[in-house]
């Protein structure tokens, strides 16, 4: 088979190996969902249900990707974190970002209905697309994470104003939107305030800072006869055995997922995860 007279054609690929010792992020995104959210009448500005379902199916793709440390969605999309050192798929590019895009997709549909039962999905069904990008420090992937963040405060703080103006203020989405051109967040605070008696802090998290899902590390053995978290997250060395390494794998597809709401722009929760990017 490899060997056949065709075997040349192997040579025509192009090698899309991503560099070592780079954080490698995944960001999956929903194809054509503001096309998608009207043919299943999804809540404006936010359909919890629909974030619950994200959620759900990203914790499903990390569980079942090992190497993955952390992801963090909103809206439509999801980036999810490899550690720098991960050799999943000799960090083909291609492999990396079909295999989680397809994983999610999959989840996606099948776990449809049990978040949106009165919703039945039919063609097209829903796809995502995914990318690879590298980022070669912390600092960086931070920042990454911080650009991700602040992307959701702003479309949130947009949105949520859009569809109040919209919804109860009884504008045309002409209007709202001619409204809120060159009005800066301040502005949109007061709107949702004054005329909607909303204090925009006081909107859920889920909506205002998007969704981490990370593995929290217990220690098996009882401290002073408490379970103590564990923050240190043991690294495996370069030279690991494949027992360790075996072991390592186990530990981590154990461990509990948790879906939480936190700031990730500044250093609070990542103080109280030092693990997440050892
Ligand atoms: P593309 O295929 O280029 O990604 P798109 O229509 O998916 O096109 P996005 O920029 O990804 O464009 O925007 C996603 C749209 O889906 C936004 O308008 C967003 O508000 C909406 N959306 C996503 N999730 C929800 C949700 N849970 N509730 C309400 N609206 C949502
Ligand atoms: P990778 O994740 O690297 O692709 P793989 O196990 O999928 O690993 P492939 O080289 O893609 O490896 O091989 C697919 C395997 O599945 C082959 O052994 C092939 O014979 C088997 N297979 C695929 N389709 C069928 C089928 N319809 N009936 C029986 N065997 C099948
Ligand atoms: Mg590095
Ligand atoms: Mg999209
Ligand atoms: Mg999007
Ligand atoms: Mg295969
Ligand atoms: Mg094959």
């Amino acid at each position: 088979m490899a060997n056949s007279e065709y075997g040349y054609v192997r040579n025509f690929e192009q090698g899309d190996a991503l560099p070592p010792s780079n954080w490698i992020v995944v960001r999956i995104d929903g194809r054509g969902f503001s096309k998608l959210c009207k043919k299943y009448n999804f809540e404006k500005p936010n359909d919890r249900r629909a974030l619950d379902l994200m959620n759900a199916v990203a914790t499903e793709v990390v569980r079942s990707f090992v190497d993955i440390v952390l992801a963090y969605g909103q809206s439509d999309e999801y980036s999810f974190v490899f550690h720098e050192s991960t050799g999943l798929f000799e960090r083909r590019a291609a492999k990396l970002a079909t295999s989680v895009a397809t994983a999610f997709t999959a989840e996606y549909c099948m776990q449809w209905s049990t978040f949106l039962p009165d919703q039945p999905l039919a063609r097209p069904y829903p796809t995502f697309d995914g990318r690879c990008v590298c980022y070669p420090k912390h600092s960086i992937l931070r920042d990454y994470l911080c650009w991700r963040q602040a992307d959701c405060h702003i479309n949130n703080l947009y949105n949520t104003t859009f569809w109040n103006m919209v919804l109860k203020g009884g504008m045309s989405t002409t209007e709202a939107e001619q409204a809120l051109k060159g009005t800066v967040s301040s502005d949109k605070n007061e709107i949702l305030f004054s005329r909607f008696g909303i204090n925009y802090n006081s909107e859920p998290e889920a909506y205002k800072k998007g969704t981490v899902v990370y593995r929290l590390y217990v220690k098996d053995s009882c401290v002073n006869g408490s379970l103590k978290p564990e923050n240190t997250g043991d690294k495996v060395p370069d030279t690991a055995s494949k027992t360790q390494l075996e072991k390592e794998r186990k530990r981590k597809q154990k461990a509990q997922i948790v879906i939480d709401h936190p700031d990730i722009i500044g250093d609070a929760f990542w103080t109280a995860h030092p693990y997440i990017l050892a």
